[in-house]
């Protein structure tokens, strides 16, 4: 259950991470900075147990898409493939908050996204579905 200081303390950390440039670098840099965002959020939610893994593979890195990851439910595992992106991490991590339901994990992420990158919303927005796109 997410309480309004739930959000209000996601918010902040979100923004901390906006303010960290995440789509700045090298794929290492960059999964270093949604390493840090990750480990504030499960701090925030109580989830000592999530795990983030991020495909620092060069030749994946390359893929155009996001498409590939994925939150596994059994091992508490968010796998983070190919293109990085800050959508699906968003969304993989409502998926560890709430568990199957696309529709919980689509909202929570969309709200979060919109809050904190609203001009990157706007392009994000008519495309949702081409980035959330999970194996089954
Ligand atoms: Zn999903």
């Amino acid at each position: 259950m997410e309480t309004n200081e739930h959000r209000t303390k996601t918010l902040e950390i979100v923004n901390v991470f906006k303010n960290s440039n995440p789509w700045q670098g090298n794929v290492e840099e960059r999964g270093k900075k949604f390493q840090k965002c990750f480990e504030d959020l499960k701090k925030v939610y109580n989830k000592p147990k999530l795990k983030l893994i991020i495909s620092v593979d060069s030749k994946i890195s390359n893929w155009h898409t996001s498409a590939a990851s994925y939150f596994d439910i059994r091992r508490k595992v968010i796998v983070l493939n190919g293109r990085l992106s800050v959508i699906t991490f968003l969304h993989e991590f409502a998926h560890a908050l709430n568990g199957h339901s696309e529709e919980k994990a689509r909202e929570w992420s969309v709200d979060i996204f919109k809050e904190v990158f609203p001009d990157k919303f706007e392009k994000l927005n008519h495309n949702y579905n081409m980035y959330i796109k999970e194996k089954k």
